[in-house]
């Protein structure tokens, strides 16, 4: 089968959950809706009945697809995932959770090496019919578990086979529910428990509406197997150093999740604070980007004393501008997605605080929409640093060539999106904000260094190529 560019990317969310008394569907479905900002595109769910896994994966939301029929997945055990989308075509076919019927499987993540992974299964004869890293994974634990016969032997040997962020719960046959999280810990997995029960997730606001008890992360390079009765853990390989997604913290978990035992509002709460300790701009009333960058915008007034205004009203129906493929379709749905407030920042000096500027077209639209509406100046200020590079973990951000940060410096960047002064969060800025030791994240999209050695050559081999990529695929095809 050809792999083709348009292959879908695994930025996604997962729940898994066994329960010695109760049937686990509805907490599934619970889950699932708290972790939809993690992707709109496809949801699926698995549960065992009878001895058998029962599987459904749908298109679009989990309160609009997923949830008709739902009792005829009850069950003790089950897991669950939603989808993001990227360019390119889709199909339900990479839609997870993914089976063959003796393992169910669900991700979150990216293999930096996935060409070449595929590359070699198809060589030894494995026959693939998706175009994602949930079959790869599936098919190589598969083989990994037949051959051992231990599941810390099958993750081990993946972790030699593969290279990348991946968190993983899975559900087999003998009715166990596994999860396991990558050595670095690239991805967010936390595991919760309350009476007999165990749950695991991608953030923990999929516990909270599901009232379990956060007891904690998932330990990077680590699985773990529970059943109705019995729950054993084990390190599968020691982890050199950690590498925890910078971005999770600041714009794509959700602001009430805990991960790694850091509240992504205190983060984004000091990222602000970080940024009014940094520039001296005296605006008449900051502005956030809905909705991410709010948390961010209070902060920022709190240290400052300078008013925060929703100056920028967010149509909640318009989703996903940012992976629209074209950047003229992007520039128009701005449009449609927000709105200024005349009201707010008619004759003001304001400062639009966004979460990240990543091609530069949001910010743009923006600054020119706010002064449009009449603001005297301009600021804008990104409470992340500089995006120089792109993520081959699992955060859909940009192609190489379409990142601003990687061609410009911050004075043209400023020129191009029109604004009267641009800020961005220092590095060590971020690193205090988000209050684990340095080590301990990964900053390759800040810093073209990534924590993993074939996510460095593509790298390398993209800045070498002088024909500018347009996706990430085949981007990392060139090294392959
Ligand atoms: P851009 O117009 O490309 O500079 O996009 C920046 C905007 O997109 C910011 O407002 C971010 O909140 C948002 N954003 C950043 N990363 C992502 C992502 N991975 N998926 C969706 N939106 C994002």
């Amino acid at each position: 089968m050809k792999i083709t560019h348009e292959v879908k990317r695994e930025a996604c969310g997962i729940f898994g959950m066994c329960n010695p008394k109760h049937d686990v569907v509805g907490n599934i479905y619970y889950g699932l809706m708290s972790l939809q900002h993690r992707g709109q595109e496809a949801a699926g769910i698995s549960t065992i009945k009878n001895g058998k896994i029962l599987t459904r994966r749908v298109w679009g939301l989990v309160s609009q697809n997923l949830k008709s029929k739902l009792w005829r997945f009850s069950g003790h055990i089950g897991i669950g995932h939603v989808r993001y989308s990227t360019t390119g075509t889709s199909t339900l076919a990479n839609a997870q959770p993914m089976t063959d019927n003796v393992f169910a499987f669900a991700h979150n993540g990216n293999l930096a090496d996935y060409v070449r992974v595929r590359r070699n299964l198809e060589h030894n004869g494995f026959r693939l019919k998706a175009n994602s890293d949930a079959e790869v994974m599936l098919k190589l634990l598969r083989s990994n578990y037949e051959k051992h016969g231990s599941y810390v032997e099958a993750f081990k040997a993946l972790s030699r086979q593969v290279e990348g962020g991946y968190s993983i719960v899975m559900l087999t046959k003998n009715r166990e529910l596994i999860a396991a999280r990558d050595p670095l810990g690239l991805r967010p997995l936390c595991q919760g428990r309350t009476g007999g029960s165990t749950a695991f997730a991608s953030e923990s606001v999929a516990l909270d509406s599901n009232s379990i008890t956060l007891v904690g992360d998932v330990k990077p390079g680590s699985v773990i197997v529970a059943t109705e009765d019995t729950r054993k853990e084990w390190q599968y390989v020691s982890c050199r150093r950690r590498a925890h997604c910078m971005f999770e913290y600041v714009y794509f978990s959700r602001v009430d999740s805990i991960l790694e035992g850091r509240s992504v509002y205190d983060v984004r709460f000091n990222l602000g604070i970080n940024l009014a300790k940094t520039y001296d701009t005296k605006p008449d009333v900051v502005i956030p980007v809905p909705d991410t960058s709010r948390t961010a915008a209070e902060g920022y007034s709190s240290y400052t004393g300078v008013p925060v205004a929703e100056g920028l009203i967010k149509n909640r129906y318009i989703h996903r501008t940012f992976i629209m493929p074209r950047q003229k379709d992007r520039e128009a749905a701005m449009k449609l997605k927000i709105n200024p407030l005349k009201s707010v920042v008619t004759g003001k000096e304001v400062l639009i605080i966004d979460d990240s500027i990543v091609r530069g077209t949001t910010s743009r639209a923006i600054v020119n929409m706010v002064r449009n509406a009449g603001a005297k100046k301009v600021h804008m200020m990104s409470t992340c640093p500089p995006i120089i590079s792109p993520c081959f973990y699992g955060i859909d951000i940009a192609t190489y060539s379409e990142l601003i940060a990687a061609k410009m410096d911050i004075e043209s960047i400023r020129t191009k999106i029109e604004a009267d002064s641009l800020g961005y969060q220092t590095l060590a800025g971020l690193i205090k904000g988000i209050g684990l030791p340095k080590e301990d994240l990964c900053l390759g999209c800040l810093r073209g260094e990534y924590p993993t050695p074939y996510a460095q050559r593509i790298l390398n081999t993209i800045k070498e190529n002088t024909k500018p990529s347009k996706n990430r695929l085949w981007e990392a095809e060139l090294s392959a």
